[in-house]
């Protein structure tokens, strides 16, 4: 069963669950306000790679979900 990681759009809590692949999208109590408010990210979302120089490619995204101006997932 994979590992998911959601974020409270709430309190900002992001947290892990293990969860059936049918159940991925699935509403998910958010483990800290216990708020339904949450959404599935992808695991790489909002991780950041140590060891980068600079923030030249901020502009760009990191986060596979978003397009880099409004995504409530990874804060960008
Ligand atoms: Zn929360």
């Amino acid at each position: 069963m994979p590992t998911y990681v959601y974020r409270c759009e709430k309190c900002g809590e992001r947290f892990e669950s293990l969860r059936s692949m049918k159940d991925a999208d699935a509403p998910i109590e958010c483990s800290r306000c216990h708020s339904m408010q949450t959404k599935r990210c992808l695991t790489t979302c909002g991780v950041q790679m140590s060891g980068g120089s600079s923030s030249h490619s901020s502009s760009g995204s990191s986060c596979g979900s978003c397009s880099g101006g409004s995504c409530s997932c990874c804060g960008h």
